[in-house]
């Protein structure tokens, strides 16, 4: 039998995606061309809105899988931006999670595939996705040599993703200029904590220490910057060696440390591409399969698993049957809401190459200006710590519409023992919350919508929060609805959930 929806790709996104949509009772399957899970640190900085939406997920064992991540974990009460001395302090952020945790990818991968494990949702290891072909009706693949069919397919095999070459969906931005290197090491030297440093006959490099004894370190050589596009790729092809980043590591910094025992070396550049839609028909992409750019702030994994929690959801509701077009293709679709965020990463990415990979007086003068507005704890401070732990990320908001709606909702604590927003939220079903003290919402509660009372939130910047009467929240905690009178709401969850409407079965065509 057919399932509901394929997802080529076993990287963290393509397994977030899986999970999400196992959660909302879709039936799921994932080609990774990798013939093993991953062991590779790549993104090894998870941003709170990452570990909020990972709560979603039930661990199995009273856990959810944020809670597994943060015992795996170490905690950073500061980010930063561009690697500047001046950092972004995240310990009042109104989150459960006001920290950076430093974690290997392949641990958040190995969360997230056990999570599939124990749901009997499989994960096909050493099955490349060869040939994707879509209908009016069903997408088709070839994977390992056999054939597959689907309602819809996720392509989330990253950045050279053949799923949206095999969509015609063009994938443009600028050329690479510079090549960077990345390691993660042991060093015989302690370093306490993150340090930066600019040389500027040199170049760049951040040491910052990771989970489990390791380093990683990371940066740019001045004479790697101001390449031509053939000149990256010849660069790129050469393999880091050991050698070459102690050699690098004394020139910037002095000292390489006591560089040992490197558990992977690598290069980066700044390409940065953006798919011209996320979207053609039954086809959808997420993560690095969408866009690329340069690993700078880590952000691209937590971007990439917002894009599957945006996701999972409105695909969810499509397959059952009942999701209106302004899911779709509409203005709350996924393609409307995450393309504008992807062009922020894509802003934020360039801002922080310009920022750390200019190693004239000009460059060192920019970096301490901008330390100095961080430094401040004004607006710049905390529009950008907003911006990097994707806690202010939020969708349009329609005109006239309550100022809440678009912005994610604070974990808000829910009346009589039942948690927190967080653990209430589900990727198939809206929740309703009216606050203390006011009127029952009982009677609009249905298999879509949840409802229940929360608390009023007082502590956080939003001070709309102490005014509304009742909201209406999406499955990805975002406000679809808010109102102080109470007035609008049974509207709104038809227009939203359209409860005329019978769910399809789900599990196969
Ligand atoms: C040096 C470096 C440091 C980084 N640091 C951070 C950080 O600190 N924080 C952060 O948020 N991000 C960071 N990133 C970015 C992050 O690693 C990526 O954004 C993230 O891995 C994207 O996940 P993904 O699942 O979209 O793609 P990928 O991780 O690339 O996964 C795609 C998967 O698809 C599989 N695949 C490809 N083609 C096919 C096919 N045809 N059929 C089947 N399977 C296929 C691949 O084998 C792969 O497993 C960093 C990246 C780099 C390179």
């Amino acid at each position: 039998m057919a399932v509901d929806v394929i997802v080529a790709g076993g990287g963290p996104v393509g397994l977030m995606t899986a999970a999400l949509l196992d959660a909302a009772g879709i039936s799921v399957e994932v080609y990774e061309r990798n013939t093993e899970p991953s062991r590779q640190s790549r993104g090894s900085t998870v941003h709170p809105r990452t570990l909020e939406v990972l709560t979603m997920l039930d661990a199995g064992d009273g856990r959810r899988i944020s809670d597994v991540l943060v015992a795996q974990g170490k905690r950073v009460r500061q980010a930063h931006f561009a690697t500047l001395r001046a950092k972004l302090d995240y310990h009042d952020l109104d989150t459960p999670f006001p920290f950076v945790l430093m974690l290997p990818q392949w641990r958040t991968e190995h969360a997230l595939a056990e999570y599939l494990r124990t749901r009997a949702v499989p994960v096909h290891y050493g099955a490349d996705v060869t040939d994707v072909e879509q209908s009016a009706d069903e997408v088709r693949i070839r994977a390992a040599g056999m054939s597959r069919t689907a309602r819809y397919l996720v392509g989330a095999d990253g950045a050279h993703s053949m799923v949206r070459k095999a969509a015609s969906i063009g994938f443009t931005g600028d050329l690479p200029t510079m090549v960077g290197f990345v390691a993660d090491v042991r060093l015989a030297e302690h370093v306490p904590g993150a340090q930066y440093f600019w040389n500027h006959e040199a170049g760049h490099a951040s040491v910052v220490p990771l989970a489990e004894d390791m380093t990683r370190v990371f940066g740019v050589e001045a004479a790697d910057t101001g390449l031509t596009a053939d000149q990256v790729r010849r660069r790129q092809a050469e393999p880091l060696t050991l050698a070459e980043l102690s050699r690098v590591l004394r020139a910037v910094c002095g000292t390489d440390f006591g560089v040992h025992s490197p558990s992977w070396l690598s290069r980066v550049s700044n390409t940065t591409r953006h798919a011209e839609r996320y979207r053609t028909g039954r086809i959808l992409l997420v993560g690095d399969a969408a866009h690329v750019h340069l690993p700078a702030g880590g952000q691209g994994l937590n971007v990439g698993l917002q894009d599957a929690t945006n996701l999972a959801w409105k695909l969810a509701a499509e397959v059952h049957g009942w999701a209106p077009e302004r899911l779709i293709t509409g203005e709350a679709g996924y393609d409307r809401e995450r393309r504008p965020v992807a062009e922020g990463l894509v802003a934020s990415t360039q801002a922080q190459d310009a920022l750390m990979h200019n190693f004239s007086r000009a460059g060192a003068a920019l970096r301490e200006m901008f330390c100095g507005f961080i430094e401040r704890r004004g607006e710049v401070a905390a529009e950008l710590s907003a911006w990097m732990s994707g806690l202010g990320v939020g969708y349009p908001r329609p005109d006239g519409a309550h100022p809440l709606v678009g912005a994610k909702a604070p974990d808000l604590a829910l009346a009589e023992g039942n948690g927190t927003l967080l653990r209430a939220l589900r990727p198939d079903r809206f929740l309703l919350l009216g606050f203390t003290g006011d009127a029952d919402l009982a009677g609009l509660g249905s298999a879509r919508v949840q409802v229940a009372t929360a608390h009023r939130h007082t502590s956080g910047r939003d001070r709309a929060w102490e005014t509304v009467r009742a909201a209406l929240i999406r499955p990805d905690g975002h406000v679809a609805y808010a109102t102080e009178s109470g007035d609008g709401l049974a509207e709104a969850i038809a227009e939203w959930t359209r409860p005329d409407h019978q769910p399809t079965p789900a599990r196969g065509l």
